[in-house]
C-alpha cells in the first residue's frame, strides 16, 4: 500500500521515553502525535468498567462491537474517544497497567485498532508511537525508529511519573505474544535514550530525518 501522508513510526518497550519524544517531535515537525498505547488502554479501561469485567477474546470483541471508539483531532494531537469521551488520566491507572497487555494480545482487538490507526494515518502527517507501528501498521514508511533505554532507567522513569507499573512484566508479555509482538522493525534506526534528555533524543531523530529530507517547517 502506498502512503498518502508522511508517517514517522516510533516503537519501543514500556517507559523508554517514546511518548514524550514522539509528542515533542510531532510538535517540531507540525505533524499530529498519535499514541497507540492509549487505544489499547482505552479498550482495557472500558473492559474494567463493566459490571463483570472479562478479558477473553469473545467478551472483548462484544465490548468493542457495542462501544463507539474514534480518533479525533484536538489541538494538533490525536485524542481517542470512547463513546464521545476522552478517558484521560484513568488510562494510566494501576488496574489498566496490569491488564493492558492481556487485551493487546487478542488478535481481533489489534486488527480493529490497527484499522483505525491506518485510517487516521491516511488523513494526516503523523508521528505514531507504539509497539508494532513500523512492523505492522505502516511497514511501508521509510521513517522508522526504535527507542530503547536500559531496564533500570525505564523503571526509574515510571516511578518518577508516579505510576504503579510492572514495566518488565509488560515487556515480557508484549515481546512474547503471537499477535504482532514488540520487535525492532526492519530498517528502523535504533536510538538508546538512557543517557539522553527528551530534547536530546528529539534532536537525534530530527538529524536522522533531515538526512532523508524531512525538515521542521521554517517560521
Ligand atoms: O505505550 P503504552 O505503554 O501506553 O502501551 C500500553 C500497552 O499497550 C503495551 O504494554 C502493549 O501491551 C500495548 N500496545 C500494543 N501495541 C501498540 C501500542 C501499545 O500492543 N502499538
Amino acid at each position: 500500500m502506498s502512503l498518502t501522508h508522511t508517517v514517522v513510526a516510533i516503537d519501543g518497550p514500556a517507559a523508554s521515553g517514546k511518548s514524550s519524544v514522539a509528542r515533542q517531535l510531532a510538535s517540531r515537525l507540525g505533524f499530529v502525535y498519535v499514541n497507540t498505547g492509549a487505544m489499547y488502554r482505552a479498550v482495557t479501561w472500558c473492559a474494567l468498567a463493566q459490571p463483570e469485567p472479562a478479558f477473553g477474546p469473545d467478551a472483548l470483541i462484544a465490548l468493542v462491537n457495542g462501544t463507539r471508539f474514534e480518533c479525533s483531532l484536538v489541538d494538533g494531537v490525536e485524542s481517542f474517544l470512547v463513546n464521545g469521551t476522552d478517558p484521560g488520566e484513568a488510562l494510566n491507572s494501576a488496574a489498566v497497567n496490569a491488564r493492558v497487555s492481556d487485551v493487546a494480545s487478542v488478535a481481533a482487538i489489534r486488527q480493529f485498532l490497527v484499522g483505525l490507526q491506518r485510517e487516521f494515518g491516511a488523513r494526516h502527517n503523523v508521528v505514531m508511537e507504539g509497539r508494532d507501528i513500523g512492523s505492522v501498521v505502516f511497514p511501508e514508511t521509510p521513517y522508522k525508529f526504535y527507542i530503547d533505554a536500559s531496564p533500570e532507567v525505564r523503571e526509574m522513569r515510571r516511578r518518577r511519573q508516579g505510576y504503579a507499573d510492572r514495566v518488565a512484566e509488560r515487556d515480557r508479555q508484549d515481546s512474547s505474544r503471537t499477535a504482532s509482538p514488540l520487535q525492532i522493525p526492519a530498517g528502523a534506526d535504533i536510538i538508546d535514550s538512557s543517557d539522553l534528555t527528551v530534547g536530546g533524543t528529539v534532536d537525534v531523530l530530527l538529524e536522522h530525518l533531515a538526512k532523508r529530507g524531512i525538515l521542521p517547517p521554517t517560521v
